[in-house]
Formats: structure tokens, sequence, C-alpha cells
């Protein structure tokens, strides 16, 4: 229940027809289970059970009728699980399907020496692979890193320069915690500048530029207009929606990447959107394509997210784990099981 957990001995799950077992090496704390864990993430969320979505390990056992997966092979998990036939899946917006459910909230998560990859998962390709290149405790992150390629898909960043007369697109991201540095270093990558970051807190601010922010403010020193190409909110702070709205040019294009607190309210003046034709999309979770993208990026050496990896504990450390995750000390919290 909110703000209660426990370890567990239960008994080793055994994998159905199409199933897969597999045995978790590593999990990480994402923000959203610091949220499930407050209690400010109720939807999907069955308490009791184990939650934890970032993860990888090694498959243990394969149930009647799987091919393509044995005893053994490395592999981390893509946790949308979609239907393949309704008109968002047929659109390439699978992590929007109708019936989508998303593993390590609707079932049993990775916060376990086991889990149970469910068969519609792993008949759609849900589990992965993993290079031998991408050390397992590394593999976890690769879930928020697909959830932000996702993002800056929607909102078309770096897509090219036809928009922006040759040069290259400037954005500016709100938030240096673990989900803006992501997005920091994948912008970067597609060769997206200059980037600013707007971050309250100083160490996080130092990181920003560790990991390559040409500029960074604390949000009391920030009042651009009119500056940027792009914006993304990594945090959910409602009142961010205006600054965005007021940093970017004309044709600017914001993501609202992070999520809010349910029942929160803005207020926006829309002249801004409109007489700047100014676009504003959103982002949530990932297609499988995105994680492929993220296997791809960090096996080529492309994408490094190691230096985000910043605290390792065992699962009966939960207590202290949760509580560097949850205060903003950490980046990425890793669970070695
Ligand atoms: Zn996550
Ligand atoms: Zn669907």
């Amino acid at each position: 229940g909110p703000n209660r957990m426990s370890l567990r001995e239960v008994a080793r799950p055994q994998p159905g027809p199409g199933e897969v077992l597999i045995r978790v090496h590593a999990t990480a704390i994402c923000g959203t289970d610091v949220r499930i864990f407050t209690g400010r993430k109720t939807r999907e969320i069955r308490h009791g059970h184990p939650i934890g979505h970032e993860c990888a390990g090694a498959v243990a056992a394969v149930g009647p009728g799987v091919s393509g997966y044995a005893p053994g092979q490395p592999v981390a998990v893509c946790v949308v699980v979609s239907c393949g036939q309704c008109e968002y899946c047929r659109a390439d917006h699978e992590n929007l399907c109708d019936t989508r459910y998303t593993l390590g909230y609707a079932t049993d998560g990775s916060f376990a020496e086991y889990m149970l990859i469910p068969a519609l998962a792993v008949s759609r390709g849900n589990l992965f692979h993993l290079p031998a290149t991408i050390p397992m405790e590394i593999a976890p992150l690769l879930e928020p890193m697909a959830c932000c390629l996702n993002g800056q898909h929607g909102m078309g960043l770096g897509r090219g320069r036809a928009d922006t007369d040759g040069r290259a697109e400037s954005l500016v991201i709100f938030g240096a915690g673990p989900i803006g540095l992501i997005h920091l270093m994948l912008a970067r990558a597609k060769g997206v500048g200059p980037i600013t970051v707007v971050e309250p807190v100083a160490h996080r601010r130092e990181l920003a530029k560790r990991f390559g922010a040409d500029e960074i403010f604390s949000p009391d020193q920030f009042d651009a207009a009119g500056r940027f190409d792009t914006a993304i909110l990594a945090v959910g702070v409602p009142d961010l929606v205006s600054v965005a709205l007021r940093a970017v040019k004309k044709t600017g294009r914001i993501s609202l990447f992070a999520g809010f607190s349910a029942g929160a309210v803005v207020t926006i003046d829309p002249n801004t959107i409109h007489y700047g034709q100014i676009t504003v999309t959103g982002a949530s979770e990932s297609r499988r394509r995105d994680f492929a993208e993220a296997v791809s990026l960090v096996e080529q050496g492309i994408i490094d997210p190691a230096p985000l990896l910043t605290h390792r504990f065992s699962l009966d450390q939960h207590e202290e784990a949760f509580r560097v995750a949850g205060d903003g000390s950490a980046l990425k919290v890793v669970f070695e099981i």
C-alpha cells in the first residue's frame, strides 16, 4: 500500500503457454514508481503486488509454444503491451493502444527475483534480446530512453533543418532530473543545439553542464522570450507551460513530456499559440521501435547512459533506495538482484 513496502518470499512463478519467466538481475526505480509508492499514481495499480518495470535479466524458463527465447539469454523488457489492431496501433502509436497495459503496473513487476512476461507481450516482441555489449546494470535505462525518444519523435525534434533555415534547432529543457538529462543526451546526439537547461537545484545544474548543456539557468534567472525553436517540460510543473510558451519562437514546438499531478490546471494566454503558430504536444511511454532505437544508440556507443546510474542497492535495502530516489539526491537508482 502507499508508503508501505515489504520484501516477501513467494513461490517462483511457472511460465504457462506462450509465457517467459525472467530472472531479474537489474531493475531501476522510475519516477513513476516513486509516485506509486507515495500514493500519487493509482491508475492500473494493484496494492500488495510487486511494481518495477525498468529491468533486465536472463531468461529463466519458457512456457510451451515459445520460440526465439532460451534459458540463460540476456533480455530487457519494453513495458507497454499493445494489441496491434486498434486505430492507434495501426497508426504507429501503440503506446496509446486502446487496450494497452503496462508490465510492472498491471502485472507483477521487476522488484523481485523473477518476473513473468505474459504471452501477448512475448508474441508482440516486448522482450528484447540484450546485446553482449550492453551491461546488465545499464539495460534498465533503455526504457526511460525509449520514452524520451517517443517524446522527441512526437515533437519532431531533430527532424531536419528545413524549418530552421539550415541551422540546428535550439532547445530548452525544463528540469535536469534523470529524464531531463536523458533528453539532453539524446538531443545532443541528434545535433540539436544550442541546448539550454532550466533547473532549480544547484547540483543538478552542475550535472546538466557535465552532460553537455550549452547554457544553464535557475528558474528565477530565466526569462527568455521568443528564443528557442523547441522546448521540453521534463518536470510536471503546470506553471512552466506559460514559461515555455513565452520562451519559444514563432512556429516553436513544445512537448509536455512529464506527467502532471491529477487535476492540475493552468492558465495560458491562447494568443501566444494563435499568433505564434506554436505547436504543443504531449508524450507518454514508448513503442517497441523506440526501445529498439534506444538499444541501438547504446550498442553503437552514441549514447552512454552509465553516468546516470548513481546508486546501487540490494532488494532488502528498498527503504533507503526509495528514499534517495524520491528526495532528488540520486539520479537513477538500481537494484542488483
Ligand atoms: Zn519508467
Ligand atoms: Zn492497439
